[in-house]
C-alpha cells in the first residue's frame, strides 16, 4: 500500500509510472471510514490496513493523475520529528568524526516539511544536502524489541535532511536542530510506502543524491549503523513513539561539506533525490532575495 498527502487530504496512490502517479481519495474510496486527514490516518493505521486487505479497494481504476506540486509530505503534522546523525559509517568519515555508539539525535521542526517537489530557498550560502529514508511510525510504540519494531512501523518515504552548515555547527557546543529546520529544508514523499510493497528489505535499498543531474551520494540503507528497527526500539527506549511521528534515519557519504573544497548549493541548482523502491524528491533552489 501507498499512501500520500495530495491538496492536504490523504489518498491512495493507485499506479506510478513514468507519466507520473495516480491517486484516489482515501475518504472517498472508504466511504468516510478513513480519512481525509493525514493524522487521522496513522491514529487509524492498523485498522485501514486491516481494511485494504480485506476489501481491495478498486483504486486503479479510478485514480487521478496527481499533479506532483500538490503532494505534500505523508505525515505533514507529526507531533515529534527525530533525526539521526552519523549513522553511516562512510559519513561519519567524510565529517572526521568517530563512530556513534548509540544514535546521535536531533529535530528537524515541523514547519521545515515540504511536499517532495518545490523550491527551496536559501537562506545562506552554506546550505547542503543529505538524502535520507524516512520511517513513519504506524502505532505507540514503549519499549518495543528491534524484532517488535515493524509492526509499529507505518511505512517509508524518501526526505531530505537540508542543513545550513555555518548554523549547524555554530557555537562552543553545537545544536543541529536549528540549521536543519529553515522553512522548506525537510521535504518528504512523494509518498509513504508499507515494508510489503518496498519490493525489498527496508535495509536494502539503494539511496541517492543528485546535483545538477550529477551523482553526489549514491549508498545503500545496507550500510545504516543503527538499521531501521535498531533505531525504532532504541528510541522507543526513552521516548514514547506516536502514530505519524517522523525519523530521518541518517544520511550516506558524499554531502557537500564533506568535499575538497566545499560545495554547497546555489540559486539554479536542482536537487534529487532517490531511494529505490519508493520514488524522487526534486527541488529548485533559488537565492533569497
Ligand atoms: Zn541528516
Amino acid at each position: 500500500m501507498r499512501v500520500a498527502t495530495y491538496h492536504g487530504r490523504s489518498h491512495l496512490v493507485a499506479t506510478v509510472g513514468s507519466a507520473g502517479a495516480t491517486v484516489l481519495d482515501l475518504a472517498a474510496v472508504s466511504d468516510g471510514q478513513f480519512g481525509p486527514d493525514p493524522r487521522s490516518v496513522f491514529d487509524d493505521w492498523t485498522a485501514i490496513q486491516k481494511w485494504y486487505e480485506a476489501t481491495a479497494p478498486d483504486i486503479d481504476s479510478h485514480g487521478l493523475s496527481a499533479d506532483p506540486h500538490a503532494l505534500g509530505p505523508p505525515s505533514p503534522d507529526a507531533r515529534q520529528v527525530f533525526a539521526i546523525g552519523l549513522n553511516y559509517r562512510d559519513h561519519a568519515d567524510e565529517s572526521r568524526l568517530a563512530y556513534p555508539e548509540s544514535p546521535m539525535v536531533f529535530t528537524k521542526f515541523v514547519t521545515s516539511f515540504a511536499g517532495p517537489v518545490g523550491n527551496l530557498v536559501l537562506p545562506s550560502d552554506t546550505v547542503d544536502w543529505e538524502a535520507e529514508l524516512v520511517v513513519v511510525i504506524g502505532c505507540t510504540a514503549s519499549r518495543v524489541s528491534p524484532d517488535e519494531a515493524p509492526s509499529h512501523i507505518a511505512g517509508f518515504t524518501v526526505g531530505q535532511d537540508f542543513s545550513d552548515r555555518a548554523l549547524q555547527l555554530a557555537g562552543p557546543a553545537p545544536q543541529f536542530s536549528l540549521g536543519k529546520s529553515w522553512p522548506g529544508f525537510a521535504p518528504q514523499g512523494p509518498w509513504l510506502v508499507t515494508a510489503d510493497d518496498l519490493g525489498a528489505e527496508v535495509d536494502d535499498l539503494d539511496i541517492t543524491c543528485t546535483v545538477n543531474g550529477e551523482v553526489m551520494q549514491q549508498g545503500s540503507t545496507r550500510d545504516l549503523i543503527f538499521p531501521v528497527n535498531e533505531l525504532v526500539s532504541r528510541l522507543s527506549h526513552v521516548t514514547t513513539l506516536l502514530p505519524g511521528d517522523v525519523i530521518f534515519t541518517g544520511t550516506p557519504a558524499g554531502v557537500g561539506s564533506g568535499r575538497t573544497p566545499p560545495k554547497f548549493l546555489r540559486d539554479g541548482d536542482v536537487v534529487e533525490s532517490t531511494i529505490s523502491g519508493i520514488g524522487t524528491l526534486r527541488q529548485f533552489c533559488s537565492a533569497a532575495t
